[in-house]
């Protein structure tokens, strides 16, 4: 017979002290402010589903389990009184309290305090934003928040804590204010061999649904089956504690077959991987054997994860070895993969193996390569097979898989086959290359495209009025990471990627459209030894800007364009380099191209065959070299002169 407080996990301990004894002063400390906030949120939560607090601390357990059992691989006397790692839940009715105890790594008093009183998951930091922002505290379901989702159902939360390993047994208190207690255990408080944690949690009125033992129940069978130590339930009644009964499966998902599984138990393993929400776009699950014998259990995450682009982003890939949890970050995929979440598990690799070792292990290359090429080939599968799925998949990761592009050349043409594009055709849509390709003009032997920072804007650029007209399309690229792979990359299906904002536009070869509106800006009546005349004084006055003036293919309606030459990189990729080192030369000069057809540029032609060059020509001639540049999301290069310029302009129309 056991009293309800002294709740333990081994049967000897079973006959120990039944009450608390408090030291009369215990140290106070003040939650990290960011702690605070957090806890505010919960304990004011009007959020419905506040069962999710419960996978969060057995989670929390696992992993305390998880460490432990990683520890004792190297020093066997952690584990060795009590090696049955496990979780256990106690429903005590009449004190309205819920325990939830785990026989893990523990915690010491310092690190009570670090791990709760401050906030180290950026996930929870990311939670705060977002709620924050959406006065919405359902994202807690999404997000998991850990420890402090307790104070959701509780008003007072102790945590009782001995590290393996030190027998110093330390008690945490706080009822959700801005403070809590941290002080030495009372002798006789636990057993002697006790270790792990054990949170007691005070319910809350409005949570006392969780003293129902059913509702436990269906509460670990949803979230918390797949953990792979054994959760056990009891209750106290009468001051005696019932029989634990195991409540969950026990096995580790990744090792049951896939035919014992449900979607919904795959989801709930995915969203108990923290930092993550939603449903997995793609669940990959098989084992391979062979040279090496491994389990993998992989997602693709639907929603983007809110660090993805932090240079500090780690892999979220679990290494267990023969279950046993070696590390939460492995770098088992490249970079451009770094969304891939989940757990690989090795049958053949030395338990003993430190984290440092991973990086030259030949097993991990192995396994590191074998798994990168189901990921795309999975990808790919999902491409063929529900397109929309992919686009989905597309429209939150292509800009990260894209960097595979010039980091993978192994792999560069399997991942330029996935790559979407929006191009001048997509009409809202993605494009792959395998369709551009199939519908190249005649005669037309290159992928063009055009980078910036705006699709939108893109479509615009007076460069694109020839390819238009001839009803060439044009892939749009405006993410950073397209100015670098396309210069790396040599082609798609025999055909050069062309920038159409450098070198010669070469459209000889593709007919116009037919289209009657054309007419008018056909340059029939083009004046050549004028246009001659007119582009040696563009070059003249714009010595210092332009590397050279020439007649332009690319322009139907503007009249003017610059153009990187063909040597160097393309308009874009220039600008990126100039940003990039702030100060230096702003690129090498450019070329302004200018369309012969167009009506300006005729007069200007005309005007300065038969009068020379003037002030009103070089002003022209500045402000036309101006326009070019602001078609390109540039600033003019002296907005005083140019202002001017353009007032004495306009006070000759008006
Ligand atoms: P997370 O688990 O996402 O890191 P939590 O706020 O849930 O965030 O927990 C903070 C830290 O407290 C954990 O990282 C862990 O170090 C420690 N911790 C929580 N619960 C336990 C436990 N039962 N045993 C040992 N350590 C724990």
């Amino acid at each position: 017979m056991i009293k309800a407080r002294t709740v333990i996990l081994s049967e000897k301990q079973k006959t120990k002290k039944t009450k608390a004894a408090k030291k009369p002063e215990p140290q106070s400390h003040r939650f990290e402010a960011e702690v605070a906030r957090l806890l505010q949120l919960m304990v004011h939560s009007v959020y419905s589903e506040t069962e999710v607090f419960l996978r969060e601390l057995i989670s929390n357990a696992a992993d305390a389990c998880d460490k432990l059992r990683y520890a004792a691989v190297t020093k066997p006397e952690l584990i060795a009184s009590d090696s049955e790692l496990k979780i256990r839940i106690v429903i005590d009715s009449a004190n309205k309290t819920l325990v939830i105890e785990d026989n893990g790594i523990g915690m010491s008093k310092d690190e009570l305090i670090t791990n709760l009183g401050t906030i180290a998951h950026s996930g929870t930091l990311a939670f705060m934003e977002k709620a924050d922002k959406a006065k919405d505290i359902g994202l807690i379901g999404q997000f998991g928040i850990g420890f402090y989702s307790a104070f959701m159902v509780a008003d007072k939360v102790e945590v009782i804590s001995a590290a393996a390993g030190t027998g110093d047994v330390n008690v945490w208190t706080s009822d959700g204010s801005g403070t809590y207690t941290v002080e030495t255990a009372e002798k006789g408080l636990v057993g002697d061999d006790f270790r792990g944690s054990r949170l007691i949690l005070s319910l809350k009125e409005d949570a006392e649904k969780f003293l129902n033992t059913s509702e436990i129940k269906r509460i670990i069978t949803a979230y918390s089956d797949h953990i792979s130590f054994p959760i056990e339930l009891a209750e106290i009644k009468d001051g005696e504690v019932s029989d634990y009964e195991k409540t969950n499966t026990g096995s580790a998902l990744w090792t049951r077959p896939k035919s014992d599984i449900s979607d919904e138990q795959y989801n709930e393993f995915f969203r108990s991987r923290g930092g993550v929400f939603g449903d997995p776009q793609l669940t990959i699950h098989y084992r391979a054997e062979g040279r090496h014998e491994y389990s993998v259990l992989l997602f693709v995450p639907k929603e983007r994860p809110f660090d993805l682009f932090e240079p500090s982003r780690k892999s979220q890939i679990s290494l267990y070895v023969r279950r046993i949890f070696i590390s939460g970050d492995a770098e088992f995929l490249p970079g451009y993969l770094r969304f891939v979440r989940g757990v690989i598990d090795s049958e053949d690799m030395p338990l003993n193996i430190s984290r440092e070792m991973l990086q030259n292990n030949p097993i991990v290359a192995s396994i590191r390569k074998a798994v990168t090429n189901r990921i795309l080939s999975e990808l790919k599968k999902l491409s063929d097979k529900k397109p929309e799925d992919f686009a989905a998949f597309w429209a939150s990761f292509g800009q990260v898989f894209k960097e595979g592009l010039y980091e993978d050349h192994e792999r560069r043409d399997q991942l330029l086959e996935l790559a979407m594009f929006k191009t001048t055709k997509s009409e809202g849509e993605l494009r792959s290359l395998k369709a551009y390709v199939q519908d190249l003009k005649e005669n037309q032997t290159a992928i063009y495209y055009i980078a910036g920072e705006d699709a939108e804007q893109l479509k615009s650029s007076p460069q694109l009025e020839g390819f238009v007209s001839r009803d060439i399309e044009v892939l749009l690229l405006s993410d950073p990471v397209d100015s670098f792979w396309t210069t790396m990359v040599l082609g798609f299906d025999g055909k050069p990627f062309k920038s159409i904002t450098q070198g010669e536009a070469d459209l000889d070869a593709v007919k116009p459209i037919e289209d009657d509106s054309k007419d008018k800006d056909k340059p029939e009546e083009v004046d050549e030894s004028a246009t001659g005349i007119l582009i040696a004084a563009l070059k003249q006055t714009l010595a210092d800007d332009v590397s050279d003036v020439r007649k332009s293919e690319r322009l139907t309606k503007s009249p003017v364009c610059l153009v990187a030459d063909a040597g160097g990189p393309d308009l874009a990729l220039e600008k990126i380099l100039a940003q990039q080192q702030e100060g230096a030369d702003q690129g090498r000069a450019r070329i302004l191209e200018i369309n012969t057809g167009h009506a300006l540029i005729k007069k200007l032609a005309a005007q300065i065959k038969e009068h020379g060059i003037s002030t009103d020509i070089e002003d022209s001639a500045r402000l036309l070299f101006d326009q070019a540049r602001i078609m390109d999301g540039e600033t003019v290069s002296d907005p005083a002169a140019f202002a001017s310029r353009l007032s004495s302009l306009m006070l000759k129309v008006l």
